[in-house]
């Protein structure tokens, strides 16, 4: 059972391709079952062209050697129905080779996945939401259920392959006649043929039309998150499954606030008044308005939070917060009488010009703050 494929084709372990190629052509002059009628010769020939099929590709060649030369592992040798091309093509990664599959192709595919673009404001993203996306999708045939056939009938058994999806074609080669699979022209491998197609859907199994799903958008979601609807894409093919609908979110930008992490950040200026003798200013947000205390002798770059405010991250329970930066307005022009003011004010606080190093003052700290939001 456990056949070593270098010394079925008689060659040495380092033999190069034409060496390989050279011995399985002498073999094959005289196992080929057009020119050897011994069932013992066609087994002897099956196991020269598995052996010579992976040889014969660098990469099959390198799996089989890593792979603990004969016997592959505990994978059974060959024989008994076992499709050795398929395991090939587990590993090799379906690298596309002749006779691959056995056996009719079922008329079933997987539907295909459908993309949707939605848009969500900042309100959306805090609370969550739901939306119904419409977009245009194949859907199943509900006059013949996915079968493709009309109602009363179904498929025949293709006669051109007896229902095996495949013949076999001969072919004239330096071996003489070679003969290898094709997939039946008849019924195009499916092994059986439609005499009448369903009239719905053409014989396709799913016809198209506009549908409408409900999304449930969680709160927390970023731009460009995408939720993954699975079996809301394409009904596949005749009955087969469908695909997934991905819905790709955009965050619209607010005016107000901007998102930083669970935390939502605006900037309110105020006039230096206020700044020096403390307000409750009135603050709109989500959750409708809040009042926002700003302290006497409150500095420019200041933050003031609103705990709790903020979004909720996905799967998470608890709130970000609202944090609101604070500018203070300098009158940019003055009356005279402010001016007459706001001079008696200063000498009578005795005001003096105070000096700090490098860029340690307020507004390079709220510059700084900005920057890293
Ligand atoms: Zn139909
Ligand atoms: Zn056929």
């Amino acid at each position: 059972m456990n056949d070593d494929y270098y010394e079925l084709l008689g060659v040495s372990r380092d033999a190069s391709t034409e060496e390989i190629k050279k011995a399985y052509r002498k073999l094959a002059r005289t196992l080929h079952p057009d020119v050897n009628p011994d069932p013992e010769a066609a087994e002897k020939f099956k196991k020269v062209s598995q052996a010579y099929e992976t040889l014969s590709h660098a990469d099959k060649r390198r799996q089989y050697d890593m792979g603990g030369g004969p016997g592959m592992g505990g994978f059974p040798g060959g024989g008994g129905g076992f499709d050795f091309n398929d395991i090939f093509d587990m590993f090799a990664g379906a690298s596309g080779m002749r006779g691959r599959s056995q056996g009719p192709v079922p008329r079933q595919r997987r539907g295909g996945d459908v993309l949707r673009r939605v848009k969500v404001d900042l309100r959306e993203v805090v609370f969550g939401t739901e939306r119904e996306v419409t977009f245009r999708t194949a859907v199943l045939c509900e006059r013949c259920s996915g079968s493709c056939c009309e109602p009363g009938t179904s498929p025949t058994r293709c006669t051109a392959c007896n229902g095996s999806g495949h013949v076999q074609r001969v072919q004239q080669s330096l071996l003489g006649q070679m003969v290898t699979m094709a997939p039946c022209p008849t019924c195009e491998g499916h092994g059986d043929v439609i005499d009448s197609p369903c009239t719905a859907c053409s014989g396709h199994g799913r016809t198209a039309t506009e549908r409408s799903v409900t999304v449930r958008i969680p709160s927390g979601v970023e731009n460009g998150t995408r939720i993954q609807l699975r079996g809301e894409g394409e009904t596949g093919e005749a009955g087969g499954p469908s695909g997934d609908l991905f819905v790709e979110l955009s965050v619209k930008d607010h005016e107000i606030f901007e998102r930083v992490g669970d935390d939502l950040v605006t900037t309110i200026a105020v006039p230096m008044t206020t700044a020096a003798l403390g307000a409750t200013i009135p603050l709109d947000t989500f959750d409708g308005e809040q009042e926002l205390d700003v302290r006497a002798g409150a500095q420019p770059g200041e933050e003031i939070l609103l705990k709790g405010l903020g979004v909720t991250p996905l799967r998470r329970e608890r709130r970000g917060d609202i944090r609101v930066v604070l500018d203070v307005d300098v009158p940019t022009s003055l009356s005279e009488e402010e001016r007459e003011l706001l001079e008696k004010f200063a000498a009578l606080r005795g005001d003096e010009t105070t000096r700090r190093k490098g860029h340690s003052g307020p507004f390079a700290k709220l510059r700084e703050r900005l920057q890293n939001l």
